[in-house]
C-alpha cells in the first residue's frame, strides 16, 4: 500500500533523502522516497528552478546508467547559532554542507545574564555584519541552546533570554526564520545526517555524553521530523554528589560528562575534546583510571536502562566519549542497561557511534538545513529574486 502524500510531504522527502544520501542519481533518488521517476520528474525541475537543488553530470554508475547527479544547492546559505563546551558557535554554511563562516565566543558554565548577553549579541552582530554586505540571505537559522526548553524563559544551563535573543535576531536577520530548539536536538540531527541514508528503521532512543549529557527520542518514520528530547544527564542519581551546573547535586552528568572524564585522567577538559575518538590512544590510562571509567559507564547504562522503562525504546545510540572506547569497556554499558530495563536485555539493540566532540558548528549547520528541508526548500521572496536577478 503506498500512502498518498502532499506535495510539500513529497518535496520533504525528496530533499530529506538528498540531505541523508550527499546527492543521487535520479533512480536512486526515486526508489529513496518510494516513487516512480515520473512522478517525481516535475518537483524535481520546480526544485532545480528554485535553485534547490542542482545537477551536474557525472560518470555512469554502469554502463548506460543514468549520469546526471542531484545534489543540494551550494548557493543556499543557513545560519546556526550553537551553544556547547563552554563557547558559543556562530556559523553559515549552504545546504550542500560547504561551511563559509565560522566564528566562536567563550560563553563559560555559570556566566552571569549580562556576560551572557554581551556575548551572544556580539556573535549575532557578528553573524550580520559578515553575510549583510556578502548579499547572502540567509533562508534558516538554528539556534540550539543547553538545557532548552520553550516553556522556561530561560535554560537552568546557560542564563540565556531567549525572548530577548530572538527579539535581536528579528532586528539583525529581519527575512530569516529562527528554530529554537534544546542543543540534544541538534546532536541527533546531526548524528542523523553522519548516518547517511542506511538507517536503523523506525524510532531510537539517542544519547550523547559529551561536555552536556543528553537524550533524544527521534522517530525516523515521523514525517514532522520532530525529535523529542530527554534531559537524561540531570537525573539525579546521588543527592549528595556533586554540584551540578543545572543547579541540583548528583545528576548523571556530574559522573560520565566530559569534564569527569577529564577529572579522572588528570588532563584538561578541552584538551581532551581536542582528541575526539583519539583520546584511548593517546592519553596513559592508569588501571584506577580504567576502573572509574568503567564504573561511571555502568552509571549511564543504568539511567539509560531506566530511561528505557520510561519510554520503551528498543534501539538506543550512544554518541561521545564511550565510543571510542575497547569492546569490553563498552560492555559494561550494556550489562548495566539489562540490571535496570524491565525485561533486560530483550530486543534492546545497542549501536555506539563516533565520539563526534569537539566538531562545532556541523550539528548546528545540519539542524539548520534540515530545518529549511522540512518546511519543504520554500525559499522566502527575497531570496527568490536574488536568485533570478
Ligand atoms: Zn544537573
Amino acid at each position: 500500500m503506498r500512502l498518498i502524500r502532499s506535495r510539500h510531504d513529497t518535496r520533504s522527502a525528496i530533499l530529506g533523502y538528498l540531505w541523508c544520501s550527499g546527492g543521487s542519481f535520479r533512480p536512486d533518488l526515486a526508489q529513496g522516497v518510494a516513487l516512480t521517476e515520473a512522478s517525481i520528474s516535475r518537483i524535481i525541475s520546480d526544485l532545480k528552478s528554485e535553485g534547490v537543488i542542482q545537477e551536474t553530470r557525472r560518470a555512469a554508475p554502469y554502463r548506460g546508467g543514468p549520469s546526471l547527479f542531484i545534489t543540494l544547492s551550494n548557493q543556499i546559505s543557513v545560519a546556526a547559532i550553537e551553544i556547547s563546551n563552554n563557547r558559543l558557535y556562530s556559523a553559515v554554511g549552504t545546504l550542500a554542507g560547504d561551511t563559509l563562516y565560522a566564528e566562536q565566543y567563550d560563553l563559560a558554565d555559570g556566566l552571569g545574564a549580562a556576560d551572557v548577553d554581551a556575548t551572544v549579541t556580539r556573535a549575532v552582530c557578528d553573524l550580520a555584519a559578515w553575510a549583510t554586505p556578502r548579499g547572502i540571505a540567509l533562508e534558516q537559522l538554528a539556534v540550539s541552546i543547553p538545557g532548552y526548553d520553550p516553556d522556561l524563559r530561560a535554560s537552568p544551563i546557560v542564563a540565556l533570554d531567549v525572548p530577548a535573543l530572538a527579539d535581536l535576531c528579528q532586528r539583525k536577520l529581519p527575512e530569516t526564520p529562527a528554530r529554537w530548539t534544546n542543543s540534544m536536538v541538534a546532536r541527533a540531527v546531526g548524528h542523523r545526517l553522519q548516518m547517511g541514508t542506511g538507517v536503523l528503521g523506525g524510532s531510537y532512543f539517542f544519547v550523547f555524553v559529551g561536555h552536556g549529557v543528553g537524550a533524544a527520542i527521534v522517530d525516523e518514520l515521523a514525517e514532522s521530523g520532530d525529535v523529542e528530547t530527554c534531559e537524561i544527564g540531570h537525573v539525579v542519581i546521588d543527592p549528595s554528589g556533586g554540584r551540578c551546573r543545572c543547579g541540583h547535586a548528583g545528576c548523571l552528568e556530574t559522573h560520565v560528562s566530559t569534564v569527569a572524564l577529564a577529572d579522572i585522567l588528570k588532563v584538561p577538559e578541552s584538551d581532551l575534546i581536542g582528541r575526539g575518538d583519539r583520546w584511548p590512544d593517546d592519553y596513559r590510562i592508569s588501571a584506577e583510571a580504567r576502573a572509574a571509567i568503567r564504573m561511571r559507564l555502568g552509571r549511564l547504562g543504568l539511567a539509560i536502562g531506566n530511561a528505557l522503562n520510561l519510554n520503551r525504546q528498543r534501539n538506543v545510540v550512544i554518541a561521545g566519549w564511550p565510543g571510542a572506547l575497547p569492546a569490553d569497556d563498552r560492555a559494561v554499558v550494556l550489562e548495566a542497561i539489562g540490571q535496570s530495563r524491565l525485561g533486560g536485555l530483550q530486543r534492546v539493540a545497542l549501536t555506539f557511534s563516533n565520539a563526534s566532540l569537539g566538531r562545532e558548528p556541523v550539528s548546528g549547520l545540519a539542524l539548520a538545513a534540515f530545518s529549511f528541508i522540512r518546511r519543504s526548500g520554500e525559499r522566502r521572496a527575497r531570496g527568490r529574486q536574488l536568485i533570478s536577478s
